[in-house]
């Protein structure tokens, strides 16, 4: 018996880093996965590979969550496919850091419709299908920026602040019809987006962080399997839970 027997989940960036690790452990614990990438078709696939390794179902579904008709028509896919929709999480997004005086348009609107316009065309057109079952779990991926700043991060900071706000007025919206929608805020985990900064930069942020260590992707898995999980997440709603070995208390 898992945890997720039943229930159909989408993952968006379930390619890499923290997505995969979420996809994998909803799988584990019975979930059947839609397992939504944009670029890394090979890593999605082989993602979706070890999701059937564990005895669950996946389907994998190319587009761009910052394209409003792409991001619609992934959500219509994974409830084609699997019938209904339980669990949605909010995973994609990027960075491109500037200091503020360089930060171009460019740069600006690409991660505010990656992590910020996606969250809202995505979860849109998600809503539907859970308010017809009066049942859903809403967890979008935010960030530790999104609560205290950071360099060269206005752009990210921005959109990772937005989801929290913007999963707490969900939360009240739709908290009568059995609906919960909550963020969890990573520190620095160590994935390509982390893992991608020069070895010197990474250490001057390593040493930001109390525990003194980059999390792990499977570490907010598990935070995203307890808010799904109907045994530990059924009265969470609105919430924000930091997965962020201390770097913001
Ligand atoms: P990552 O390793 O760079 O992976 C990003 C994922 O997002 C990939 O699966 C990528 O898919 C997907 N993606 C990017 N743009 C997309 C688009 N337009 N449409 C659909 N999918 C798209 O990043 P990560 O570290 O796992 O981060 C995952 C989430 O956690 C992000 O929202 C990030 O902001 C947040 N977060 C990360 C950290 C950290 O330290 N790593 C800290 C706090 C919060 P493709 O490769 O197929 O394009």
């Amino acid at each position: 018996m898992g945890k997720l027997d039943n229930k159909v989940a989408l993952v968006t960036g379930g390619s890499r880093g923290i997505g995969k690790a979420i996809a994998l452990l909803l799988a584990k614990e019975g979930a059947k996965v839609g397992l939504n990438y944009n670029r890394s078709a090979d890593e999605a696939n082989a993602v979706a590979d070890q999701v059937k390794a564990l005895g669950s179902e996946a389907l994998v579904v190319q587009g761009d969550v910052g394209d409003a008709a792409s991001a619609r028509s992934l959500v219509k896919q994974v409830l084609d496919h699997f019938g209904t929709l339980d669990i949605l999480v909010n995973n994609a997004g990027i960075t491109r850091d500037m200091f503020f005086k360089k930060l171009t348009d460019e740069a600006w609107h690409e991660v505010i419709r990656t992590n910020l316009d996606s969250v809202y065309y995505v979860t849109s057109a998600a809503v539907p299908a859970m308010l017809a079952k009066n049942y859903g779990r809403i967890i979008s991926i935010s960030s530790f920026v999104g609560q205290k700043g950071n360099l060269a991060q206005t752009n990210y900071a921005a959109t990772k602040a937005a989801l929290i706000g913007f999963s707490k007025s969900l939360a009240l919206e739709l908290a009568r019809n059995n609906i919960t929608v909550n963020t969890i805020n990573p520190g620095f985990m160590g994935t390509e987006m982390v893992l991608s900064i020069k070895e010197e930069v990474q250490q001057k942020l390593l040493t930001q962080v109390p525990i003194g260590r980059f999390g792990t992707p499977e570490e907010v898995a598990e935070a995203v399997l307890f808010l799904a999980a109907d045994s530990s997440g059924s009265y969470i709603t609105g919430q924000q839970i930091n997965v962020n070995g201390g770097i913001y208390m």
